[in-house]
C-alpha cells in the first residue's frame, strides 16, 4: 500500500464498496463546487494496484494519483476535507518528492491538473 493511500484511509469515513470495486461516500467537494450536499454517495474512490482515482459523479471533482508522480493541488484539497491535517500533507510531499520521477514531467504537463 502506498503512503497516499496510507494517509487517505486513515481519514476516510465507513464507505460501501460497489460491484464495479469503487469505495463509495458523500462527496465532500460538492458544496466547495457550488452544488447541494451529496446524499446519495455519489462521491466514488478507487484503490487499484498503489493508483488512486477519485470521481464524484454529482459535481464531476475527479483526482487521483499514481507511483511517481506529484501531490496534486486537487488531491490535497480532497485530503484537507477529509481531515488529513496540513503536517501531514506537508510529510507526504515530501516523501513523494524522493520519488517523482522527474521524466514524467519534461512537458510541464504531468500531472499539473490533476
Ligand atoms: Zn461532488
Amino acid at each position: 500500500m502506498s503512503l497516499v493511500e496510507n494517509t487517505l484511509r486513515a481519514h476516510l469515513p465507513t464507505l460501501k464498496t460497489t460491484s464495479n470495486g469503487w469505495l463509495t461516500m458523500n462527496c465532500p467537494m460538492c458544496v466547495q463546487n457550488g452544488h447541494r450536499p451529496d446524499s446519495k454517495r455519489r462521491g466514488g474512490l478507487k484503490f487499484e494496484q498503489d493508483r488512486i482515482g477519485y470521481h464524484c459523479f454529482n459535481c464531476g471533482y475527479t483526482t487521483g494519483w499514481r507511483p511517481g508522480q506529484k501531490l496534486g493541488i486537487k488531491l490535497i484539497k480532497l485530503m484537507r476535507v477529509l481531515g488529513v491535517d496540513e503536517g501531514e500533507i506537508q510529510r507526504l510531499k515530501i516523501q513523494l518528492w524522493d520519488q517523482v520521477v522527474v521524466d514524467d514531467d519534461w512537458l510541464g504537463i504531468g500531472g499539473t491538473n490533476i
